[in-house]
């Protein structure tokens, strides 16, 4: 539905992802108007957060927090679960092991005390929530073992999640707009006081007293991902939407904005080789192929070239997309036998999957594409030799068992390749969004590159940086974004019913 857009109002939204909708939501909390603008087409709006499975990571305590999140959870289910905990400390540990210390401190700091009541407070607007059985979950002695700190997703994961924001935003009385593409920000020496925005092919301009950028990272610009991210992230493939072109961080700086973070570094995972060239909302993130830590990879010389077991998955994913770009030819071949092959997700089970079966090892390794077949079959016997069998296989821990005298060591879940039938999987890098953005302070306000809030500008989500250097714990885009979203979103529509 097409509707003009109003010559002004009292905050403005760029963008219509989790965080764009928890900003909207917490501005609406504050009885002023909200503009969400939205670049995409309706079908097509939501951002990455609509590609997500909707995993969130957030603290808990023991099942008497997630209850909070998960009313509907029946004593049965409890019963059956052990959910452990996700305590502030491990959190802090996590983003502290994970960024090599890097992370922003106080920022992280926001991020993790603030994400249980975060996610209670977006319970409280309607949003649903249930456990991850499916993925973060072994069944172990007829109890559900959950792992990784990783636990809650939204109902109906990312599809399910930006379907109900955008109607909890609608019933809020935010108005959203789709085919809505802001080209710039209005500003003065008073700071930001509106947008220029294309809307159906027109450019109008909006006034606001507040404009909170949401509009993702640039991962969906070539252009930009080559000169920041460096050469060769031209070939990578786009996990998600193909409308964060870095727009949101282009149109702060220029005003003056001040960039922050990891700009050489992205969340990049293996992704199916002959996946599109961006996320397919048909597929969401099935063209993922993530059960390589019980398996080996190998690249086009028949070599392994990583540790696939140095720890959980949750741990390593985010960085392993770029070690795969770096392969010759851009590409790995994940390789499992009989004994792992009932274990693999339920991503190696989709249609659109590129993936070869065997009887033989030698018969596997002919028909890896272009591999070279004869140092695949070596490197896969010297592996299987170097496997310490003595120490038991288990998924749920960092069991230990690994390798001795590789040059490439495994660390963990390493089991022979030996029982057919074997099956091979092919991988290239799927960029998931990028690291660098915009330095916002504690209360989501831009700052410029003096290191003064710009006034009337506050950002959320993707875009910011600072909090992710090299590598991501999974799940902590979307409690990212929702944080700071409401953090920007109260102290927006605070701003703006304070203002004449
Ligand atoms: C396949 C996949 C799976 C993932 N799984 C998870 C997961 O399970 N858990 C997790 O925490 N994270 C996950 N992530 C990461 C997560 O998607 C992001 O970190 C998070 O969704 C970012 O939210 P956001 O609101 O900042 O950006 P987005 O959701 O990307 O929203 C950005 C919005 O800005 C709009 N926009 C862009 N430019 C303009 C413009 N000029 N004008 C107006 N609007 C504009 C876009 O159309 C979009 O609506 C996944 C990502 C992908 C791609």
């Amino acid at each position: 539905m097409s509707t003009a857009l109003p010559p002004s109002t009292d905050v403005i939204v760029v963008g219509a992802g989790n965080a764009a909708f928890c900003a909207a939501l917490a501005a609406a909390e504050h009885n002023v108007s909200v503009l969400v603008l939205e670049r995409a087409p309706e079908d097509e709006a939501g951002g990455n957060s609509r590609f997500t499975a909707g995993a969130f990571r957030c603290v808990y305590d023991g099942v008497d927090d997630l209850r909070t999140l998960m009313p509907d959870l029946t004593d049965e289910e409890v019963a059956k679960s052990d959910f452990g905990t996700y305590t502030e400390d491990k959190f802090f540990d996590d983003m502290g092991r994970v960024t090599e210390y890097r992370t922003d401190p106080d920022l992280c700091e926001i991020l993790v005390t603030r994400s249980k009541s975060t996610m209670q407070w977006m319970q409280s607007k309607g949003v649903r929530f249930a456990p991850i059985w499916g993925r973060q979950a072994y069944k172990i002695d007829g109890k559900f073992k959950f792992w990784g700190g990783l636990t809650v997703e939204a109902w109906g994961g990312g599809p399910g999640l930006v379907a109900s924001l955008s109607g909890i935003a609608r019933r809020n009385k935010v108005t959203i707009a789709y085919d809505a593409r802001v080209t710039s920000l209005i500003a003065d020496d008073d700071g930001v006081n509106g947008v220029r925005v294309k809307h159906h092919g027109k450019t109008v301009e909006v006034r606001a007293k507040c404009v909170v950028l949401a509009a993702g990272g640039f991962q969906a610009n070539a252009e930009m991902r080559t000169r920041y991210l460096g050469p060769g992230w031209e070939l990578a493939k786009i996990r998600g939407t193909r409308f964060n072109t870095g727009d949101g961080i282009r149109m702060a700086l220029d005003i003056g904005a001040m960039p922050t973070g990891n700009w050489s570094g992205a969340h990049a995972v293996g992704w199916d080789r002959n996946a599109p060239e961006f996320g397919d909302l048909s597929v969401g993130d099935n063209f993922q192929k993530h059960s390589y830590p019980w398996g080996i990879m190998l690249n086009a010389d028949g070599e392994r070239f990583i540790d696939e077991g140095a720890d959980f998955r949750n741990y390593t994913y985010a960085k392993y997309g770029r070690v795969i770009l770096m392969q010759p030819g851009q590409f790995a071949w994940q390789i499992f036998d009989a004994k792992i092959i009932p274990m693999l997700r339920d991503e190696y089970r989709i249609k659109r999957v590129t993936k070869v079966r065997a009887d033989t090892l030698e018969e596997l390794v002919a028909k890896l594409e272009d591999v070279a077949a004869a140092k695949a079959l070596a490197t896969i016997k010297t592996y299987n030799a170097a496997v310490m069998t003595e120490i038991p296989f288990d998924p749920n821990v960092k069991d230990g068992r690994g390798t001795g005298g590789l040059a490439i060591t495994k660390s963990n879940w390493a089991n022979t390749i030996d029982q057919p039938p074997f099956e091979a999987y092919a991988v290239t890098c799927g960029l998931t969004f990028t690291f660098g953005g915009l330095k916002i302070d504690t209360s989501a306000r831009v700052m410029d590159s003096d290191g003064i809030a710009i006034a009337g500008l506050y950002a959320a989500g993707e875009l910011v940086g600072g909090l992710f250097y090299f590598n991501y714990p999974g799940g902590t885009g979307l409690m990212n974004g929702a944080v700071f979203g409401k953090i920007a979103g109260t102290a927006a529509g605070q701003r703006a019913a304070q203002s004449p």
